[in-house]
C-alpha cells in the first residue's frame, strides 16, 4: 500500500523527482546523501489523503509559516542518497502535511522517513512563493560541479557577470534559464541565514541561486522544469571550461546577439 496507488497525478509528480534524482546522480552532482529537494504536491491532495491519519506526532519546523497551512509536500529524507532515492523514492523521501498551527508538520506517507535536514529553509522559500503568487512548486538544491568551480573564482560573484558569461555561451542558456543566476556569498549551509538570502535572491527576481563555494537552489513549476534549467546553466559552464582548458578565453555571443534572443523569444531580461 502506498499512498501513490489510485492518485496518478501524485504518482506522476514523485516518479518525475525520482527521474530527476537519477541524472543528479548520474550528472556526479548528488555525492553521498547531497542535495535535496522538495516539491509542493497540495494540488495533488484527493478526498481519501485529506481522511488520512498521520503515522508522526507534530514535528516543529522551527518557525511560524502562514502561508502554508494545510500544505502538503513530498521531501527527500534527511540522510537518503539520491541514487537510492531514483529507484525507491517513498522509502527515501516521505509526504508531509503541514499542521493548521502553520509552525509543524507531520509525515503522512508511506514511512516515517525524517525529511531532509534542509527542510526549513525549503519550506521558507515555499512561503515566501505562495505569499508572493509565484508559480513554483519545486525547488531542488544540488552541487553542479562545473557552477560550483565557478563560484571560487571572486570575479565571477559580482552581480549578473556569471549569468552574462553563461547566457553568452550558447544561445539557449539564455531562452531556457531567462532570469539568469543569483549569487549569495558562502554561508553555513541550513542556516537561516542562507535560507533569507535565498528568498532575497528570488524577489530579486531569479528562480536559480548560486550558493558560493556550494552549490546552486532552483526553483521552479516542477522538478524536471528546475533541474532542465541548472542543467543549461552548467552545459554553458562546462563549454566556457573545455575553451579555457584549450587554451583560450571564449568570445561569447556579443551584446546584440544576446539582445536579439530576448526580444525573439520574449524573454523577462
Ligand atoms: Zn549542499
Amino acid at each position: 500500500m502506498s499512498i501513490l496507488d489510485n492518485n496518478a497525478k501524485l504518482a506522476a509528480a514523485v516518479n518525475d523527482v525520482a527521474e530527476v534524482a537519477g541524472y543528479l546522480w548520474q550528472k556526479g552532482w548528488a555525492e553521498r546523501n547531497g542535495g535535496n529537494i522538495t516539491v509542493n504536491i497540495t494540488d495533488c491532495v484527493t478526498d481519501a489523503m485529506r481522511a488520512m491519519e498521520p503515522i508522526t506526532p507534530p514535528v516543529p519546523i522551527g518557525e511560524t509559516l502562514p502561508n502554508l497551512r494545510g500544505c502538503w509536500f513530498y521531501c527527500k529524507g534527511t540522510q537518503k542518497r539520491m541514487r537510492d532515492l531514483a529507484r525507491r523514492p517513498m522509502d527515501n523521501g516521505s509526504v508531509i502535511r503541514i499542521c493548521d498551527d502553520c509552525a509543524s508538520y507531520q509525515i503522512m506517507a508511506d514511512k516515517p522517513v525524517k525529511p531532509t535536514s534542509e527542510l526549513p529553509s525549503h519550506l521558507a522559500v515555499h512561503n515566501y512563493i505562495i505569499g508572493k503568487g509565484l508559480p513554483y512548486k519545486a525547488s531542488l538544491h544540488t552541487h553542479p560541479i562545473e557552477l560550483v568551480a565557478m563560484s571560487h573564482n571572486p570575479k565571477f560573484l559580482e552581480k549578473d557577470v556569471l549569468t552574462k558569461l553563461l547566457w553568452s555561451m550558447i544561445p539557449e542558456t539564455k531562452a531556457f534559464a531567462p532570469r539568469g543566476l543569483g549569487i549569495v556569498p558562502y554561508m553555513m549551509p541550513s542556516s537561516n541565514e542562507l535560507a533569507q538570502a535565498t528568498i532575497d535572491a528570488i524577489a530579486d527576481d531569479y528562480d536559480v541561486v548560486m550558493w558560493e563555494k556550494h552549490g546552486v537552489f532552483a526553483v521552479e513549476t516542477d522538478i524536471m522544469n528546475a533541474f532542465d534549467q541548472v542543467d543549461v546553466l552548467n552545459k554553458s559552464a562546462n563549454i566556457y571550461m573545455c575553451a579555457k582548458s584549450m587554451g583560450f578565453e571564449p568570445d561569447g555571443m556579443t551584446d546584440e546577439q544576446m539582445k536579439a534572443i530576448s526580444t525573439t523569444f520574449n524573454l523577462p531580461k
